[in-house]
């Protein structure tokens, strides 16, 4: 029986992991980690018997001890509690569903625990990429890519020569404001920029998608997962999100992974590669699919994608500053207290004061991460 550690268990890919978990019945979850929810949390403990759960915050910690005293379960907090779910010792696959640059030290820790990692969790790889990767490859240990672009990139390498890569196209649905102007977004509303077409996520993963953000991080994500320049990851708009990516080898020969929107595929994939499973849901139908549409992204209304290839190619410390950037600019925006189109004013404000440092170590990278947010707080 497979084992698993799920950090950011209540959250949408935590719990879409834990469906998978349900529906197959051969894994085991040894270990659970969240942030807040513990009614959630709980349930999720009383269904799966995992031997370790954590919070992040020590009352929360208190209150679900007391709430599971019937149980036979640890709990702990903060990022010890991280880090003993991430090397919990009988997990052989940690699941990073767990949101923002806080999942960069446990992912380590998996890492060098051996666990191979479900990755979900983008902003590690974006900032700590070059970590990571040589990391994961030193330790023999697999980094399997959630992300549903970063999956069908994966699952399009399957059988081909890595060497043989020449380019990848990431394609984007171009979110909720495709085909819109600058002048026509600035007075989106919170409300209008949650409404994704095609997929449902977490919150702050959906306003990444309206700015597509998200796909600049994912651009750089690709570039570690891949080994490739930033310069062979072409971005692809196709609307209806059919196609998921792209590869091109070196002979021209485009392979493409195709599906409905649907996460628990790839999260699924990753739990069980090399295997394929079933998978309940709904199936593409080419008898009434009559045509994929692509476009090229306008890069002058979405100016965060631009500043992500910029990060991407300049590297060391510059992603980090993209990505804190963005993480605070997407929390006041949804806190109301800036305008939509300030999100890349943020970031691209924020870039052009840092002075980068190549090859930043984890203390470093956390170091950039406040000194960037102090920087936001200061200023706006
Ligand atoms: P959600 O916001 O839905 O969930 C985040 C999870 O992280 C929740 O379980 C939350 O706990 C937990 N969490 C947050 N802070 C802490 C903390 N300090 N300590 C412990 N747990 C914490 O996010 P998503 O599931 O949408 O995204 C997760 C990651 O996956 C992100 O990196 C995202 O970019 C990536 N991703 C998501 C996709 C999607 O379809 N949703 C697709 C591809 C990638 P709680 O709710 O209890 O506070």
């Amino acid at each position: 029986m497979k084992k698993i550690a799920v950090l950011g268990s209540t959250g949408s890919i935590g719990t879409q992991t834990l469906e998978i978990v349900r529906n197959n019945g051969d894994i085991r979850v040894t270990a659970l980690a969240a942030g807040n929810n513990i009614d959630l949390l709980e349930q999720q403990i009383r269904e799966f018997s995992p031997k370790l759960a954590a919070v992040w915050s020590e009352e929360r910690a208190r209150e679900l001890r007391e709430r599971i005293r019937d149980l036979d379960v640890k709990v702990l907090c903060g990022m010890d509690g991280l880090l003993a779910v991430s090397s919990e010792p009988e997990a052989e696959i940690l699941v990073t569903a767990i949101v923002g640059m806080i999942g960069i030290l446990p992912t380590i820790e998996a890492i060098k625990a051996g666990k191979d990692i479900a990755l979900a969790n983008k902003e590690t790889l974006v900032t700590a990429g070059h970590i990571i990767m040589p990391l994961a490859a030193e330790k023999g240990v697999s980094i399997l890519p959630v992300d549903s672009e970063h999956s069908a990139i994966f699952q399009c390498l399957q059988g081909g020569q890595r060497k043989a890569l020449h380019k990848i196209l990431l394609t984007a649905s171009g979110g909720p404001f495709r085909g819109k102007k600058k002048s026509e977004l600035e007075n989106i509303q919170v409300e209008d920029a949650l409404k994704h077409p095609n997929w449902a996520m977490g919150k702050k993963i959906t306003i990444d998608s309206s700015t597509m953000v998200n796909k600049g991080l994912e651009v750089i994500e690709a570039k570690w997962l891949f080994g490739v320049t930033p310069d062979q990851i072409q971005v692809v708009v196709q609307p209806k999100s059919i196609i998921h990516s792209m590869v091109e080898y070196e002979d021209g020969a485009v392979i493409a992974q195709l599906g409905t929107p649907d996460m628990k595929l790839p999260i699924q994939y990753a739990l069980y590669y090399p295997e394929r499973r079933y998978l309940p849901g709904e199936r593409l139908d080419f008898s009434t699919l009559t045509e994929i549409t692509f476009e090229k992204p306008d890069l002058e209304t979405f100016t965060g994608l631009k500043l992500a290839f910029e990060a991407a190619r300049r590297g060391g410390s510059l992603p980090t500053v993209l990505n804190a950037a963005n993480e605070r600019a997407v929390a006041m925006f949804l806190d109301r207290k800036i305008r939509f189109l300030e999100i890349p004013e943020i970031i691209g404000t924020c870039m052009e004061q840092h002075r980068v440092i190549e090859n930043p170590t984890v203390e470093e990278i956390l170091k950039t991460e406040q000194e960037t947010y102090e920087f936001i707080k200061n200023r706006w």
